[in-house]
């Protein structure tokens, strides 16, 4: 049985990483490794922001200003890939920078067409990246080949976060790399890129080579995932805002699921979904300190009474308050008001409920005017923008009282709203404004982990 290794962009983000990539990689030869690759770190990034300049109309413009993501993957080439393969790769960028070309031209044209001319120049990150990685795994004499992730991943047709049609994607999944394997040639696979049932290319998301790691392991039944990332796997906060945050050893299924959708970023939200339908570990590492353990995300965890294993949390949340007396003793009242959120295909994160007023949490926030003017229909309608949430989560919490009144305490100051256990428990969740949320999550992260001073900036 083979595993899974993924690969983010800081990991492929230029020659050196790439070579420490391939390093890791050589190391678990024996294991049969399905590898799955990001884009190069930044390349997504300057993708979408040509797609958006050539929309605006500036297209020249937009070519521009690829020239120096195009001469970081031929300066990889050049220290890495064997003549040949350095000659092929460079073919390969120049078709890339005519077919990007092309599509920026047609952007400009065709708006009704924007999100799926988009994702085929996004794509071409995914494309080419794993191209570079196939390649400079056979310089250092393993025999690895790039697979087209668009073979494997089938979606529908939401372009830009296209969900993944689970059958197709197994049958291609297991029709595609099986073989490959068996050949002993090792398959490297861009991320995030999939196709619809037409054959269109679609992306599953911002971040979602995770999710095709977690994907293609859930296919192919692998003995583990394992994401490569910037950091030593899950930590306690996010670092960025708590520096001094740990590595948590082990985390459950529901744990890491709950910690990814309220926003750690080191894992795609939707990643865990295929690992526990299958039972598989999920080891999250350092590509900069392969030998630390990481984390590992499992159907078991360790748990303690009243343990918190982390804090995550999100910004640019948006909160909708119906106050309706209407509600009181009547049915039909919530259907008919979460109807209007799925008429606009909008996704509601938190939910609570009281006699007679209804709050929810919005990440995207784009269908809004629509919306508020539908449920004035049903009450009274209160919107505030600029929020943010913070997920407190352990398994060790389910059932245990006396988190809230900890969590209440330490942030006594800050008006919490919308406050929510989740129905697995595990979880103890809030929305405050959005300008507090990093001097709230330090003192919250000080409290239950006691490796910080508080700060109050
Ligand atoms: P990759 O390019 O490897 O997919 P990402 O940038 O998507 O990497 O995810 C890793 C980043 O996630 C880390 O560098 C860190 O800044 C951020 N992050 C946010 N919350 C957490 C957390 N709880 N644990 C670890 N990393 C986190
Ligand atoms: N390259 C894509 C992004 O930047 C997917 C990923 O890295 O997971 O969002
Ligand atoms: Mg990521």
């Amino acid at each position: 049985m083979a595993i899974v290794m993924k690969f983010g962009g800081t990991s492929v983000a230029d020659a050196p990483a790439f070579e420490n990539a391939a390093r890791i990689v050589a190391a678990q030869r024996d294991a049969s490794p399905v590898v799955v690759v990001s884009a190069m770190g930044g390349v997504t990034d300057g993708l979408l922001a040509a797609t958006t300049k050539a929309s605006e109309g500036n297209v020249d413009q937009a070519i521009a200003s690829l020239v120096d993501l195009f001469a970081r993957h031929h300066a990889v080439a050049n220290e890495l890939l064997s003549a040949g393969d350095a000659e092929q790769f460079a073919t390969q960028v120049k078709s890339a920078s005519n077919q990007i070309g092309a599509l920026l031209q047609n952007i400009a044209r065709e708006s009704s067409q924007r999100k799926s001319i988009q994702d085929e120049v996004v794509s071409f990150g995914e494309r080419l990246s794993s191209s570079l990685l196939a390649g400079v795994l056979r310089h250092r004499g393993v025999d690895a080949r790039q697979v087209d992730a668009r073979r494997c991943i089938i979606t529908n047709e939401d372009y830009t976060s296209a969900a993944p049609l689970m059958p197709q994607t197994s049958l291609q999944t297991r029709a595609e790399l099986p073989p490959v394997l068996e050949s002993g040639v090792l398959p490297v696979l861009g991320g995030f890129i999939a196709a619809s049932t037409t054959g269109r290319t679609t992306t599953l998301g911002r971040g979602g080579s995770d999710y095709t790691a977690a994907l293609l392991g859930a296919a192919l039944n692998v003995n583990e995932i394992q994401i490569w990332t910037d950091v030593t796997g899950v930590l306690t906060a996010d670092p960025r805002v708590v520096p001094e945050a740990q590595t948590v050893d082990r985390l459950s299924y529901s744990e890491a699921a709950e910690l990814a959708y309220f926003g750690a970023k080191v894992l795609h939200p939707k990643t865990i979904q295929p690992a526990i339908e299958e039972s598989i570990p999920v080891r999250i590492c350092n590509s900069r300190s392969p030998e630390a353990n990481g984390t590992l995300v499992g159907p078991e965890t360790e748990t303690s009474p009243r343990t918190v294993k982390a804090i995550a949390h999100k910004t640019g949340v948006t909160t909708v308050q119906v106050t309706s007396a209407r509600m009181l003793g009547a049915y039909g009242f919530l259907r008919a008001l979460f109807e209007v959120f799925e008429r606009h295909r909008t996704v509601v994160d938190v939910v609570t409920t009281s006699e007679v007023s209804v709050s929810l949490s919005l990440d995207d926030a784009s269908g809004l005017p629509s919306i508020v003017e539908e449920l004035e229909d049903l009450g009274t309608v209160r919107v505030e923008k600029g929020r943010a949430i913070i997920c407190v989560v352990g398994e060790g919490l389910r059932g245990t009282p006396g988190i809230a009144a900890k969590v209440f305490s330490t942030i006594s100051d800050i008006n919490v709203t919308l406050i929510s256990q989740g129905a697995s428990s595990i979880n103890f969740t809030f929305a405050i404004e959005e300008e507090r949320v990093k001097e709230a999550v330090k003192r919250l992260h000080h409290e239950f982990f006691g490796r910080q001073k508080a700060q109050t900036t």
